[in-house]
């Protein structure tokens, strides 16, 4: 925690160390000497530094509102080349004989620009893409050029999915269907003969290994997708007696997301090369093995099995998995196969920052002690006030819970009318003072007691960011997931406050009071007090893998703009891709209001006011054109 000391001059430093920046930020985030965050996008090159509130400058003079999610192109290029040339060195280290190939799952963050993105410049790798439904059948299709890279499709298939995956087959596409439930079978094999192509088959395998972490659903005995040995069994006998076996040529698993132990990755590949070597005995030519997804991302920096983290980097991740394969596989004498992971977080996420700025704050100010009481002060209120005065730092929770009990003794006493309103007011005043006290003791100690520390929770301000949590970190709402917030400028003043975030949703959820912190989860975010007329901005990190589908409409606030970012090896950049957000009237429409029917209702409404003479016809101009210009603008705070 920050230490409290007004002589000492504060200084980015010391904001690098509270926000962990350089620990979570992954080489791509960094702070100047400025005091902005600034963007280090070429790992290589850490000179090109690009300042984030020099950025949103230039939005706003572009007339671009905040909130906006900003993304850098050249993070994510830069994360798909780490990933390949990872894999390369782990696999020309000892000598594997295949290849890697990696695709991407689209569900990880849909968004065209997203997929536009990583097949150009996953290109050069033949990085593929992986489909879970129709829909994003339908957009691979469209978005991937490269015949080498692979196209697999897992999720449920219907015979339009079916036949649209044969042809593009014909068409020279490296197209799998990953039989994820063995009724899938019949269809494919019957369309496959109708259409008469000869489909790549994959097979998902559950897993008998379940990984700790938030997202590992997916995997286990007991997961909702794949088959298990028997069902695999019997689809290598259906494949046999249909003279089809020759279609069988990749096995997949999917173990979960965000798996942050490497010992969960490196069991189940073990399992999944058994299983590999099962089907090469049984006659299948097999070729390919794909591990799914997984790869987590070290959104703490703490790199530990915390669900938030993981305990391994990427090129220990790579080295892991090549050699688990190697050795299962070099035992057996079979081939080693084309090793394909489904890596979706730790790809995009990096590259997405949402920025927002502070609306308001309602401070938690403790009044100070009076001097002395008035005379007629009741012994309970004395003895607290007592309490207060001999506070320090090695009585600190032997004087709170005297204050606690003191205030509740006055509660009662006032309930029962031996105590007036103006006394309890001094009473309430005294204990919260205490309580900011101790908080202010407690930030010198290096340990703090557990009883105590949601101390700084009761205290904290509360921050009102102009925002949606529902809209824009949906998984911080709904499984706690934390991801790295700060303030992206003032970086060398000294954070005094301490706050929780409040989002415009005005519903109790849309709230953050979970923030990274190296001993594990903070509650509450060092802030700068607010400055008159100067806005306050933050960033949310690290956002870019799956808040942006998941996020939803709640009270109507809608897609933010979006900004794309292309960075040049001279520092410049190019904004080269904006999209505006969601207006009033879009988001109208989503839930069926039809914005036209609400322009003709109001101004009806409007009308019958003029005809009672509640206001004239000018007044009627006036609201029509603020109705109006509402419906256009932006569902969030505008200036
Ligand atoms: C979601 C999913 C992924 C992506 O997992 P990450 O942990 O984000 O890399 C990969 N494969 C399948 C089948 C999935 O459902």
């Amino acid at each position: 925690m920050v230490k409290k000391d007004a002589l000492e001059r504060w200084t980015v430093e010391q904001s690098a160390e509270v926000y962990g920046i350089r620990n979570w930020g992954a080489g791509y985030f960094d702070v100047s000497r400025e005091g902005h965050v600034v963007i280090t996008p070429f790992l290589d090159n850490k000179k090109v530094r690009v300042s984030i509130p020099k950025i949103i400058k230039g939005l706003r003079e572009r007339g671009l509102d905040m909130p906006v999610l900003l993304r850098v192109e050249n993070i994510l290029d830069s994360q798909i080349s780490l990933l390949h040339h990872s894999f390369r060195a782990a696999m020309d280290k000892v000598g594997y004989k295949n290849v890697f190939r990696g695709v991407y799952p689209i569900k990880v963050n849909q968004q065209e620009q997203v997929i536009e993105e990583i097949t150009r410049h996953g290109g050069k790798y033949h990085h593929g893409l992986e489909a879970g439904s129709k829909a994003e059948l339908i957009a691979a299709l469209a978005m991937l050029r490269d015949p080498e890279a692979c196209l697999i499709c897992n999720g449920y298939k219907d015979e339009e999915f079916i036949d649209l995956g044969l042809f593009a087959r014909k068409m020279g596409y490296n197209i799998f269907f990953v039989l994820e439930m063995p009724s899938e079978l019949e269809l494919i094999l019957e369309r496959a003969k109708a259409l008469g192509i000869e489909p790549l088959l994959g097979a998902r395998m559950k897993l008998a290994a379940k990984a700790g972490g938030h997202w590992t659903e997916s995997g286990g005995d007991r997961s909702i997708f794949g088959l298990d040995t028997a069902q695999l069994v019997q689809v290598v006998d259906k494949l046999k007696s249909e003279n089809m076996l020759s279609c069988l040529r990749l096995l997949h698993y999917h173990l979960g997301s965000q798996i942050p132990n490497i010992r969960d990755i490196r069991t189940a590949v073990l399992e999944a090369c058994r299983v590999y070597c099962g089907l090469v005995d049984e006659g299948a030519p097999m070729g390919y093995l794909d591990l799914g997804g997984g790869l987590a991302v070290d959104y703490d920096g703490s790199h530990t099995n915390y669900v938030n983290s993981r305990n391994y980097t990427l090129d220990e991740y790579c080295a892991d998995v090549v050699e688990a394969v190697m050795e299962s596989l070099d035992e057996k004498g079979v081939e080693h196969p084309v090793i394909i992971t489904e890596s979706g977080r730790a790809l995009v996420a990096y590259y997405s920052v949402l920025l927002f700025n502070i609306l308001d704050t309602s401070r938690f100010e403790a009044a100070p002690l009076p001097k002395k009481l008035p005379e007629d002060t009741p012994t309970l209120i004395e003895n607290l006030y007592i309490a207060a005065k001999s506070m320090s730092v090695r009585n600190v929770q032997e004087s709170l819970n005297d204050a606690v009990y003191y205030r509740d003794e006055i509660r009662g006493l006032f309930r029962h009318g031996h105590v007036t309103l103006r006394q309890r007011a001094l009473a309430e005043n005294v204990f919260w003072h205490m309580v900011n006290q101790a908080a202010v003791l407690l930030r010198q100690l290096k340990q703090v007691p557990p009883e105590l520390e949601d101390l700084e929770e009761a205290i904290a301000d509360i921050y009102y960011a102009n925002m949606s949590v529902f809209q824009s970190v949906p998984d911080s709402w709904a499984i706690g997931q934390v991801f790295p917030i700060m303030p992206v400028h003032r970086l060398d003043e000294m954070p005094s406050r301490r706050a929780i975030l409040a989002d415009i949703t005005c519903d109790c959820d849309g709230k953050i009071d979970r923030f990274i912190d190296p001993h594990g989860v903070a509650k509450v975010l060092p802030v700068h007090d607010l400055k008159d007329n100067e806005e306050y901005f933050l960033g949310a990190f690290l956002v870019g893998a799956y808040q942006e589908t998941l996020g939803d409409l709640h009270n109507l606030l809608g897609d933010t703009n979006v900004v794309s970012l292309r960075i040049r090896e001279d520092g410049s950049y190019d904004f080269v891709r904006e999209v505006e957000g969601d207006t009033v009237a879009d988001v109208l429409a989503y839930v069926e209001y039809n914005p036209k029917k609400l322009h003709t209702k109001f101004r009806e409404t409007a009308e019958k006011a003029v005809r009672e003479g509640r206001i004239t016809a000018r007044e009627r101009r006036e609201i029509m054109r603020a109705f109006e210009d509402g419906m256009r603008g932006y569902t969030y705070f505008e200036r």
